[in-house]
């Protein structure tokens, strides 16, 4: 597999290096040199593949032959231990549930996968010890460590933003012990993403240490998110119908999974790229004009992002060419109320489902844009998938709030819910990172 830099179409590495680097040193972002379409074959036999032979087949299309047939299967079989159903919520409308691993929360597509991934190539060559480095605004951190908890050779340091998490991303990120740390950082997730990515330019550091980012850059991060996309086709029952998919985005990755799945050959109509608040990006697709910003808090907080880092991907998959984006990407933003009344709504519905604050603003970006008759898109005729990208019993304190009644919470959660909380308090500055790792 041939990778190039979002900054530079020369600069070319195999896989191995895209996964341990994770950033190009140019500033850009890995992608595939080349995507390449499944055949017909695939399509026609979809609706009876699992998630992992479709996992497989669209790997493999990817990877080509930098791994062994063999290996990828044991890869995806370590990685992906779990389902991603989709769910009847209304006619038309289902959700695709990412919430069924570990740490329940999709996170754990993309943190699994790479973990095994980073663990194989290690394996294969006795190579030395790696640093991972992972900023999290809430799910990525319990995803990524309990994905390597107790791989050898692999340490792993992950930074939050302090007090603007909730309780249980809390306790599942600070709780794993081992070979994982947690540095609780007196800033915002920007601020922690910042840090990250100024410690892999940091020359002292990388000559070091055997750096390695786990964050949704990270291109075997983004690999399997485009997975379940294919396995949400594969499960309808009239697939012959204009496909939706609504994307509750924060920095853009799991959109990032679509788009590939889409130039894969996946048949999909419109990507609906539902944020809270921070909604940069919906503000470009109206605009034209992309503007970070700091981010706001939000009750959907693992979107709380201000500058989309997978930005530079999305522009790049379409040639930079932002009429093309538009015909493939509508924009929709979601206030808190706004949330608190789906949520409240959906669950008192026929089928009473019961959203998360994420999930919930997925849902009314889809229903949005099903039900508007200018876009020539008639929700009796069309299927609708929002993704639902964690649990709500991961949010239990909003959700019950809102819905004025307990919700029943699984029992991996009240575990980790009475285990004692471990992290290292560090101020929101390249030192203070560097302090920690050297040490
Ligand atoms: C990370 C996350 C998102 C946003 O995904 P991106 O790939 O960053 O756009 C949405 N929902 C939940 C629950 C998340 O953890």
């Amino acid at each position: 597999m041939q990778l190039y830099s979002t900054k530079n179409k020369n600069l070319r590495v195999n896989l191995e290096e895209a996964v341990f680097k994770g950033l190009p040193t140019d500033g850009g972002l890995y992608l595939p040199l080349s995507i390449p379409k499944l055949d017909d074959t695939f399509f026609k036999n979809i609706h009876s593949y699992s998630l992992n032979e479709i996992a497989f087949y669209v790997s493999q299309a990817l990877i080509g032959d930098e791994i062994h047939e063999k290996d990828l299967k044991l890869i995806i079989d370590q990685a992906i231990t779990f389902d991603a159903p989709i769910v009847q919520v209304e006619e038309n409308i289902y959700s695709l549930e990412l919430f069924h691993g570990p740490s329940l929360a999709f996170k754990d597509f993309g943190a699994r996968f790479m973990a095994a991934l980073m663990s194989y190539y290690l394996n294969r060559k006795n190579s030395q010890p790696i640093n991972i480095l992972v900023a999290t605004s809430g799910d990525t951190g319990s995803a990524v460590g309990s994905g390597f908890l107790n791989m050898k050779n692999i340490k792993v340091t992950i930074l939050y933003p302090s007090k603007k998490i909730s309780n249980i991303q809390e306790k599942q990120l600070t709780t794993l012990g081992n070979n994982v740390t947690a540095l609780e950082v007196e800033g915002t997730f920007d601020d922690c993403q910042r840090m990250v990515k100024q410690a892999f330019l940091d020359t002292e550091l990388s000559q070091k240490l055997n750096l390695s980012s786990a964050n949704s850059i990270n291109i075997s991060r983004l690999i399997p998110q485009s997975f379940y996309y294919f396995y949400a086709y594969a499960q309808l029952s009239q697939p012959q119908k204009p496909l939706i998919f609504s994307v509750p985005s924060g920095n853009f990755g799991n959109l990032c999974g679509g788009l590939i799945a889409k130039q894969m050959g996946l048949p999909v109509t419109k990507f609906i790229a539902s944020t809270n608040i921070n909604d940069v990006v919906p503000q470009y697709l109206d605009s034209g004009i992309f503007t970070p910003r700091a981010s706001i808090q939000t009750i959907a907080n693992a979107m709380d992002v201000g500058n989309p880092s997978n930005f530079d991907r999305l522009q790049e998959l379409y040639s930079n060419d932002i009429e093309q984006i538009k015909n493939d990407i509508v924009g929709k933003i979601y206030t808190d109320n706004q949330i608190k009344a789906a949520i409240k709504s959906v669950a008192n519905r026929q089928h009473g489902y019961i959203l998360d604050p994420h999930g919930a603003i997925a849902y009314m970006g889809l229903i949005d844009y099903m039900v508007d008759s200018s876009n020539h898109s008639n929700i009796k005729d069309a299927n609708g998938i929002f993704l639902e990208t964690a649990h709500p019993a991961k949010f239990y304190t909003d959700v019950e709030n809102i819905l004025g009644r307990k919700i029943s919470i699984p029992d991996s959660l009240i575990d980790v819910m009475q285990k004692t909380k471990t992290s290292i308090n560090i101020k929101a500055n390249l030192n203070a990172l560097k302090e920690f790792l050297m040490h």
